[in-house]
């Protein structure tokens, strides 16, 4: 009888330091794996914010690049001068500047001002470069974008 309870209670603490053990694990563990898609997306979207802040004045005006309207960060957007279909320059700085959401959305991003401008502030020649880059086929690794949302993270807390 006695060795029954003793048994009893040894199972018992087994289930409870079980179940202690999976606790510990879920707190140490990260949380499941984001998708690739999910992933893109958070990159994406630090990526915007440190185009729209890298150059903005103390009151945290920025200037769209194709028209000159100088407005709030928050109202501007990360303006592609080659679609953002193409993945080897969809991330890249040149590629992307502050545009408003009239340039950038209802005049379909002003390529060809966009490209004059590209050439004016990185020299002659930059647009077709950057149009040739973006022909290229790059395939980032899960890992790789991770990287760079750290990356680009750590730059916009540092602003
Ligand atoms: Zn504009």
């Amino acid at each position: 009888m006695y060795f029954i309870y003793i048994f009893e209670v040894i199972k018992k603490c087994k289930v409870i330091n079980y179940n202690f053990e999976k606790q510990i694990e879920k707190q140490i563990m990260p949380t499941k794996k984001l998708s690739r898609g999910k992933i893109v997306k958070k990159l994406d979207a630090i990526f915007s914010q440190y185009i729209r802040l890298k150059d903005v004045d103390h009151l945290g005006n920025a200037t769209c690049f194709t028209c000159g309207k100088i407005e709030h960060w928050k109202k501007l957007q990360n303006g592609h001068f080659q679609s953002r279909k193409h993945y080897s320059t969809r991330w890249l700085e040149k590629n992307c500047q502050v545009q408003c959401p009239k340039c950038n959305v209802f005049n379909y991003g002003e390529q060809f001002i966009f490209s004059k401008q590209l050439d004016i502030k990185y020299g002659d020649g930059t647009a077709e470069e950057l149009h040739i880059k973006s022909k290229q086929i790059v395939k980032y690794s899960s890992n790789e974008l991770e990287d760079m949302i750290k990356y680009y993270k750590n730059l916009v807390e540092s602003f």
